[in-house]
């Protein structure tokens, strides 16, 4: 793919999730939750998680606003990490994180997939909070079951 062409892919992934994101609302209790911002955006999530008998994620949905980067990258981080184990999504978040923060290969790239379009934030230190955000809150979420 040419550099023009992934950029054009970039744009269209992050604005078809900020539009139309994916798994969004709210799971009843029992469930795991937790709540981030990102003040110097003004980026808001509230994300919920629900873990099956063997630590797998079975469901996680999210509600939020922001900039585009935080609510595409959480729409995407749901439906990457759903179905999932705990130790997998943690695994991920540090693949994403190295990603989108250029720091180092990803372990796992396959696993990451369209989420790798966020790396074009590393140029932009502001942005990687808005792209870490929901990966934040599902570390915070996990911790608390
Ligand atoms: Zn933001």
């Amino acid at each position: 793919m040419s550099p023009e062409e992934l950029r054009d892919l970039y744009q269209q992934v992050i604005l078809d999730h900020s539009r139309k994101p994916r798994n969004q609302g709210e799971i009843p209790p029992p469930c795991l939750h937790a709540h981030g911002d990102n003040p110097s955006c003004g980026d808001e999530i509230d994300l919920w998680v629900r873990l099956d008998g063997q630590n797998r994620i079975e469901d996680v949905k999210f509600t939020g606003q922001g900039c585009a980067i935080s609510q595409a990258s959480a729409s995407m981080m749901t439906v990457k990490v759903k179905g999932r184990s705990t130790t997998e999504a943690a695994s991920m978040r540090e693949d994403f994180r190295r990603v989108v923060m250029g720091d180092g290969k990803p372990q796992d790239e396959d696993a990451l997939g369209e989420l790798t379009l966020l790396e074009g934030v590393q140029k932009f230190p502001q942005r990687v909070k808005c792209a870490m955000l929901a990966w934040r809150a599902l570390e915070q979420a996990l911790e608390g079951k």
